[in-house]
């Protein structure tokens, strides 16, 4: 039986990708999870060659849009780069019925990343990386989580059952 496939932030897996050379291994993602799914791990800022380390990016509203700029360096804006990367993503999402993303981040944050104005005033401590939001407007349908929201067996139960995993 073909198992679900669930798209997975690199970071969460234990890869070595966040802007600082670190990761964030979720031990049930890392250790549980893949004996049920198959695991597409995604990093939206590797992915589109920003390389490790590089510059911490925040998500800062400018007028109508959000941008990803620098933290110390706000001249530098990774806007487009990160979205020419989203744009081919769409092919790969079809494919998958789940993603996980790392909570807080201006990529894949969901609904739990800072947004600032552009003077570094905190305007939302709900906002969404420029990933996340992107593959929930264009996938509505598509089951979505993050570490945050996997952190009790419950969670973890739940999230396997709406995956369709049964005996779990
Ligand atoms: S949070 Fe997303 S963009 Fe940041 S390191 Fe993890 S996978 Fe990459």
């Amino acid at each position: 039986m073909t198992r679900p496939r669930v798209g997975v932030s690199a970071c969460l897996l234990g890869q070595a990708v966040r802007y600082d050379g670190d990761s964030r291994p979720h031990a049930w993602i890392c250790d549980v999870l893949p004996g049920f799914v198959e695991i597409v791990p995604f990093c939206p800022e590797t992915g589109a060659g920003l390389g490790v380390p590089r510059p911490a990016v925040h998500l800062v509203k400018d007028g109508g849009t959000v941008r990803l700029l620098g933290v110390s360096n706000s001249e530098l804006d990774v806007t487009m780069v990160l979205k020419q990367w989203i744009r081919q993503q769409e092919p790969l999402l079809q494919k998958l019925d789940a993603l996980v993303f790392k909570a807080r981040s201006p990529s894949c944050g969901l609904d739990s990343t800072p947004l600032y104005d552009r003077n570094g005033v905190l305007l939302s401590a709900r906002a969404s990386g420029i990933y996340a939001d992107w593959v929930r407007r264009r996938f509505p349908a598509m089951l979505l989580s993050d570490d945050v929201e996997l952190e009790s067996e419950r969670q973890q139960k739940d999230f396997l059952r709406r995956l369709g995993v049964h005996g779990v």
